[in-house]
């Protein structure tokens, strides 16, 4: 029953696109070394293109003779539940679809967006991890995958508006711009809603958070659940319509900025002439143009580096951004890990990795070659600008008793605001 649902999906999925970049594969295995998931753990069911197996095997017996072949003589066996539940535990507890893979591929095929597919097939039978599936529950029936009601997110925000004494407009109807914050930065990362607020009001934007709209986080596209994906953001482009806003402004994830910027257009409605930027866009541009002013060599001093975060920035293109701000804030010690910009090293907890308990092994041993190249550079101090990552960055640090210090590039902005 699970094997049928999940192949039925395969094949739904499967159009020309799949087949020709599965066609395409020469099984050369050079994106194994690309991931990081294969390299800190060695395991070669974590090589990229073994992940994309349920979704070769599902294309090729049913539509090329090959498979056909293969399968008659036996070379080749049907998917069985039994493999499909051992590869939700590949594709979801040792990949963070960070698409690191296909940037080494000769061919060119996007693994990211295959693998997308595999977990779609394994969400529709049922097999994501329980504490995803959890998490996704929560934020169907909820509105948050932490579990935050309504009551408790009117109180939190009443809560960070007296803390940082921060002016946080809600639900403002004729409003230009929506912004909508994680659930991670609302309960983990507080001060950072009250930073933001901070950079909006100087930059004088008239802007507000929704009630309604109030989660940016999608945990259906980690699962890779079309239909939650879809709800989830329909919840936030309904709250865009009501308040009547131009723009669209998402905080610190990655993961949403791929959802709205990119996947929405391609699988529902977007209000017409809604603008979509990830923060870290609205601050540069802020300082840009001279709508706010930041105190030049305010960070100096202790080495600080910046993580790329795989959706923001490789995905994402904001490379440049955070340099040019970073680069006026710690003129004279900021400097590069190895690799970087669009080559940058996955954190390890993107993708749903970090809310999955099973995961956490995997997830500390990759953290350990993104600690070697903080180490290797003397980093004090790391920014980013994704709270999914800071997580990750926090937990681990802690976890390897490392004193390195992890701030949000919005946290460094609005405490050298002039
Ligand atoms: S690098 Fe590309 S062509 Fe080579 S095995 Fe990986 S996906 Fe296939
Ligand atoms: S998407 Fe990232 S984590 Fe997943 S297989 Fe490719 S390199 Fe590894």
């Amino acid at each position: 029953m699970k094997t049928a649902s999940a192949l039925n999906t395969y094949l739904k999925e499967t159009g020309g696109w799949v087949a020709a970049q599965l066609e395409a594969c020469t099984r050369c295995g050079i994106c194994a070394e690309a991931c990081h998931f294969y390299q800190a753990l060695g395991n070669p069911e974590y090589a990229p293109v073994w992940k994309l197996e349920p979704l070769r095997r599902a294309y090729e017996q049913r539509f090329t003779l090959a498979g056909k072949v293969k399968l008659a003589l036996g070379m080749e066996k049907r998917l069985t539940d039994s493999d499909l539940e051992h590869w939700s535990q590949i594709v979801y507890e040792a990949c963070t679809v960070c698409d690191k893979c296909a940037f080494v591929c000769p061919m060119g095929i996007e693994i990211g967006p295959l693998i997308h597919k595999v977990r779609t097939g394994l969400a529709a039978a049922g097999l994501v991890p329980g504490d995803l599936a959890e998490a996704t529950d929560k934020q169907k029936t909820i509105g948050s995958p932490l579990g935050v009601t309504d009551e408790m997110w009117r109180e939190r925000i009443d809560w960070i508006t007296d803390e940082w004494e921060a002016t946080i407009p809600v639900d403002k109807a004729g409003a230009e711009t929506l912004m909508v914050f994680t659930s991670i930065e609302l309960m983990k990362f507080p001060d950072n809603l009250a930073l933001i607020a901070k950079i909006l009001n100087k930059a004088g934007e008239n802007w507000t958070v929704s009630s309604r709209g109030r989660e940016v986080v999608n945990f259906g596209f980690f699962e890779a659940d079309e239909e939650l994906t879809k709800l989830f953001m329909h919840r936030v482009f309904q709250a865009a319509e009501e308040l009547g806003v131009k723009r669209l402004v998402i905080s610190e994830c990655g993961h949403a900025y791929e959802a709205f910027r990119w996947t929405a257009p391609n699988i529902m409605k977007v209000p017409e002439g809604l603008e979509i930027i990830h923060i870290t866009e609205l601050i540069h541009q802020y300082w840009k143009t001279g709508r706010i002013k930041i105190k030049e060599g305010a960070f100096d001093g202790e080495t600080i580096t910046f993580h790329d975060s795989c959706k923001i920035q490789r995905l994402g293109g904001l490379i440049k951004q955070p340099r040019e701000i970073l680069q006026v804030l710690a003129p004279t010690s900021f400097k590069e890990m190895t690799p970087n910009k669009e080559q940058s090293m996955c954190c390890g907890g993107g993708g749903g990795v970090i809310s999955i308990k099973e995961a956490d092994s995997n997830r500390y041993k990759v953290f350990e070659m993104k600690l070697e190249q903080l180490q290797d550079i003397g980093a004090q101090a790391v920014c980013m600008v994704c709270s999914n990552c800071r997580l990750q960055f926090v937990d681990s640090l802690a976890h390897f008793n490392s004193a390195v210090k992890v701030h949000s590039l919005a946290e460094l902005v609005a405490r050298a605001l002039i």
